[in-house]
């Protein structure tokens, strides 16, 4: 494990809580201090930005932050220096990293309806943020495999060679203690209602999770959610501390609602996406196959595939350069510590120039490592495809590595390439229908029903008022 994995320390909201108390000023036993907090985040920052990309809207971003910031002077640090930023994620997640970054997925924001629902999302995280709970539990880290299993049992080369060492193929998500998490809670109540915001959104918030969790099983939502439910007895807690003064308190639906209009809902797949077995980027117009049982994991940095077993990666990087393949490929083989060149090709593949090494790299920890790497010159950019596994084992992976990469090809199909995400768009009600009868009207999947029915935070059988606006996906 590297040093900066081991600082990616991110909070999961629903995950379950932290604890000591700024608030109450009781002393507590730090080794990190406030300067360390800061270089922490800043360092994980464009780690995490690398790994979900952060979602392509001033205006959404500038309202996120607006809402954050107002919750900022009533925080018990308000002397960080904060960012609040959207993650380009359809994952329902909001986390907090030491140092005040704070971040929020358009997944978690489909899923809110009002101003004061963000506010106390953002409160609660600004609560883990102030009673320090990251740092204090350093020690109590859960692993959580967001990607290849390879990642953690294979040695720093091969985590070199697939780009792992900086981004991680894995995030570490904190295991807040239910103390903690209740702490937290507390608190993003606390600066919310000090910032006019109504804090009993939260309560809305959490019993969307809850029910979205029973309904979208593994698949949809990281893992953890099936280990550390969303308790009700949370929940409880929750409303348990709101006032009667609360309820009175305006929630700004409308002005929430209208900063979301027309966000991309679910995947992009202008960002690549797998059909039929096959990878397609319709933005930088490649496609390969995939081998069956293979599992694909895509972020902005790069596309990872791994084995049913996850002993063999085959990772694929695209960079813009003019340089000579061959250079290139040296410039990158230069990483590779202790390196053994045993081959080297240059074939044409589909039409494209391309440079292939092999290398078994030494490892201190694990057995040698083989690397295929090819090198393709597609347009303006070059493409490093690495197919990786230990060396004894490598001869078993090679039908599929060789598989895909002479799969490795132009998109000119434009049924492909002009594949547009759906949006979240919002339409007013005229009153009189229910819910279904208007997404039946509007051409939603019936699947698709609950869910959408879930982010209105409405029954499916509900009639909207006339006028009411209502959250449809097109
Ligand atoms: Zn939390």
């Amino acid at each position: 494990m590297t040093k900066k994995i081991l600082v990616v320390m991110v909070c999961a909201l629903w995950l379950v809580s932290c604890a000591v108390n700024p608030v109450t000023g009781k002393r507590e036993l730090s080794l990190i201090s406030e300067e360390g907090e800061i270089a922490m985040g800043k360092e994980t920052d464009p780690q995490i930005r690398q790994q979900y990309g952060t979602y392509d809207n001033a205006a959404l971003a500038a309202y996120v932050a607006r809402v954050g910031s107002r919750l900022v002077p009533y925080s018990h640090r308000p002397q960080l220096a904060y960012s609040f930023q959207v993650l380009d994620s359809p994952v329902v997640n909001a986390f907090a990293v030491p140092g005040g970054f704070v971040y929020i997925t358009r997944g978690a924001l489909a899923m809110m309806n009002t101003e004061s629902e963000l506010a106390v999302v953002l409160g609660h995280e600004l609560g883990h943020i102030a009673a320090r709970h990251s740092v204090r539990r350093l020690s109590s880290m859960m692993l959580l495999q967001v990607g290849l299993a390879v990642a953690s049992t294979i040695s720093k080369p091969m985590a070199t060679i697939a780009g792992v060492a900086g981004v991680g193929i894995q995030l570490l998500y904190l295991k807040f203690s239910r103390d903690d998490e209740r702490q937290a809670d507390a608190l993003g109540i606390q600066y919310s209602r000090a910032a006019s915001f109504n804090p009993g959104q939260m309560v809305n918030f959490f019993a969307s999770l809850q029910k979205l969790g029973d309904m979208s099983g593994k698949s949809s939502l990281p893992g953890f959610l099936s280990t550390h439910p969303l308790s009700s007895e949370r929940i409880q807690n929750v409303t348990a501390m709101l006032t009667e003064a609360d309820k009175a308190v305006p929630i700004g639906r409308e002005a929430f609602l209208q900063s979301i209009n027309n966000i991309v809902y679910g995947e992009d797949p202008r960002q690549g996406y797998v059909e039929n077995n096959a990878f397609y980027h319709p933005s930088l117009r490649f496609v390969f196959a995939i081998p069956q049982g293979w599992k694909v994991q895509n972020t902005p940095s790069q596309v990872t595939l791994a084995s049913s077993d996850e002993q063999a990666a085959f990772v694929l990087q695209a960079e813009k350069s003019s340089e000579g393949l061959e250079a290139y490929a040296a410039k990158t083989a230069s990483e590779l510590e202790g390196r053994q060149l045993l081959h080297t090709e240059s074939p044409t593949i589909n039409g494209l120039s391309t440079f292939i090494q092999v290398y078994d790299i030494p490892s201190q920890d694990s057995a040698t490592l083989r690397a295929r790497l090819s090198f393709i010159r597609k347009g303006e950019m070059i493409y490093t495809l690495a197919a990786l596994s230990q060396a004894n084992t490598f001869g078993g992976y090679d039908t599929h590595f060789k598989g895909i990469l002479r799969s490795f090809r132009e998109l000119t199909d434009p049924a492909h390439i002009n594949r547009a995400p759906q949006r979240l768009k919002l339409i007013k009600a005229s009153g009189g229908q229910s819910l279904q009868d208007i997404f039946k009207a509007s051409g939603i999947k019936q699947d698709m029903w609950p869910k959408v029915a879930l982010m209105n935070e409405m029954e499916l059988t509900a009639r909207p008022a006339a006028g009411q606006w209502v959250k449809i996906i097109q």
